[in-house]
């Protein structure tokens, strides 16, 4: 049995202490932390943040560790038990790493504990204590408990290393409620501070899950834990097996039973949608080369337009068919998405299985030229899947959806523990279509506009371009454009605008403007906030001398 004990030792100075036992080590017992954590395709090397790290043998005396690279050490003895001791480093506040201050703590398991290599398989327990200065912390987690009431800390069991780092950890104190969806127990804890009228918000969640746990006729689960910790200013979440952590912002929940979803709301709903929609889509039907995770280094796939794109078009319609939102809000949100595309060059130049195959070097490392570059497999993914539903519901009259899809992945896939290939997805959609769709599916490996807009037309919804309104413009909605951009995106400044990024093909890439520079006047004016509505009393084809 190998156990572990973590404490947060030290809220000021953001340290958790971890201790490992490990019983009948090898003679050569070597021990690893992942560089990633499942969901976030890129190396992150939590490795940085181990402090201290001692072993020693059953009698308390010390053994001597080889580092064998950032994230692997080794230690040789004949021990009949090795006994390790290290803090963690946590002051990240997002939802992948781990976090530690006086009003709370977070972490995954991939940013503290070590595996035990040869032992990944084996059954683990954790002890997870309170911090010695605060009484009335509470405990969230999904975790087995073997020992301590519900919300309390304890103790706690896991089958194996990957289901211990696949169920974070919230301690602090914090607002909980539940519901029951399809007769599946649902919690939802808020951490940090908030006026939500906690009745509506599980409302709203309850019709959300009921509707995606009818979508594939089972929850994979047997309990489910939302967790968010909301700030001034957050938005993310990452998904776990039967939980997720999410960050919000204060302005995102609701007030109150009455109030309408207006957008703030409507973008935590549609993550919470995203994230639970995980549960299937990712977490249990998933790439075959994630059949175990590889997470010593990038573990490459092409199918992450299936993963993320096909989530991110079941989010938004989710929340709509559990009647959370109207017809208009999701055709408005079918609108964003699709601008967030169109406004990306570089959709003309990587296509959907590049994308996700580059996740850990371009998507999640982007920069001033992203949009110039790549393709987003989550907004682009989201049309391709909208672009399946409809012609499927077009061509078998409506007998099949997007949602059969889903269902025959679950049963052929997910529910079997069986890895997709990066046919698998196509194949199954051809039973349904019955028909060869390799037409459809050359849109994933090419750069082509998805022919969205006759699609539309089939269902009675115009699709149309407009020019935008201004670099805030998120799209949607029946506006006029304007009819002069600068084709770049800017923070004002004391002095003027900051370039944060250029279009290429735009006004300020043929003016020669660059990332970082600091635009000061135009034709001699101090430019401005403003400076996009100034812009409108010149025409197509003005010059503009730029300072
Ligand atoms: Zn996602």
């Amino acid at each position: 049995m190998i156990s572990y004990q973590i404490c947060p030792i030290d809220p000021h100075a953001h340290l958790f202490e971890v201790k490992i036992t490990i019983q009948a080590p090898a003679p050569r017992q070597e021990l690893w932390l992942p560089s990633w954590i499942p969901g976030s395709y890129m190396v992150r090397d939590f490795c940085r943040n181990i402090i201290d790290l001692k072993a020693f043998d059953e009698q308390e005396r010390p053994l001597s560790i080889t580092q064998l690279d950032k994230q692997r050490w080794q230690i040789d003895s004949n021990a009949e038990s090795l006994h390790l001791r290290y803090s963690v480093y946590a002051w990240d506040m997002s939802v992948r790493s781990a976090h530690l201050d006086q009003t709370h703590g977070f972490f995954n398991g991939s940013s503290v504990f070590l595996a035990v290599a040869g032992k990944e398989l084996e059954p683990l327990e954790l002890e997870i204590q309170p911090p010695k200065e605060e009484a009335n912390w509470q405990l969230a987690t999904t975790l087995s408990r073997t020992e301590g009431e519900e919300w309390q800390f304890g103790r706690f069991s896991a089958a194996n290393y990957d289901e211990l780092i696949d169920h974070p950890v919230e301690m602090g104190t914090f607002t909980h409620g539940s519901f029951e969806a399809c007769g599946v127990r649902h919690d939802v804890i808020l951490t940090g501070r908030h006026r939500c009228h906690m009745p509506r918000l599980l409302d709203d969640l309850k019709a959300i899950c009921e509707s995606q746990i009818r979508l594939f006729g089972e929850a994979p689960f047997e309990r489910y834990l939302f967790m968010t910790q909301v700030l001034g200013n957050g938005f993310g979440g990452l998904e776990h097996r039967a939980s997720t952590a999410l960050h919000c912002s204060r302005k995102d929940l609701p007030l109150s039973m009455e109030m309408p979803v207006n957008k703030d709301y409507r973008t935590y709903l549609s993550l919470c949608s995203h994230e639970y929609f995980h549960s299937w889509n990712v977490k249990r039907i998933k790439p075959a080369s994630f059949i175990p995770y590889a997470l010593e280094a990038e573990s490459y796939t092409r199918q992450l337009w299936a993963y993320e794109g096909i989530t991110s078009y079941y989010d938004d319609l989710m929340t709509l068919r559990a009647n959370r939102i109207s017809n208009e809000q999701y055709l408005e949100m079918l609108s964003q998405t699709m601008t967030r595309v169109y406004r990306m060059p570089g959709r003309q130049l990587q296509s959907l299985t590049e994308s996700s195959f580059n996740a850990w070097t371009k998507f999640y490392k982007q920069d001033e030229n992203a949009a110039n570059a790549i393709v987003s497999y989550y907004t682009k993914g989201a049309l391709f899947a909208l672009y399946l539903d409809l012609t499927l519901r077009l061509e078998t009259q409506g007998k099949y959806t997007l949602d059969n899809l889903m269902q025959k992945l679950w049963q052929a896939f997910g529910s079997q523990g069986i890895g997709t290939e990066d046919d698998s997805h196509r194949r199954l959609y051809e039973e349904l279509l019955g028909r060869d769709a390799s037409a459809e599916f050359a849109f994933l490996d090419n750069t082509q506009e998805l022919p969205l807009a006759p699609l539309l037309a089939q269902f009675g919804i115009e699709m149309q371009l407009r020019s935008a309104q201004g670099a805030q413009d998120q799209g949607g909605g029946d506006v006029e454009g304007q009819k002069i951009g600068l084709g770049a995106r800017y923070k004002a400044e004391a002095l003027g605008l900051r370039i944060v990024s250029v279009t290429n093909g735009s006004a300020a890439h043929s003016a020669g403007l660059a990332a970082q520079d600091l635009l000061i006047a135009a034709n001699g004016l101090q430019v401005g906030a403003l400076f996009e509505n100034e812009l409108q009393q010149y025409e197509p084809g003005d010059s503009l001398e730029l300072h």
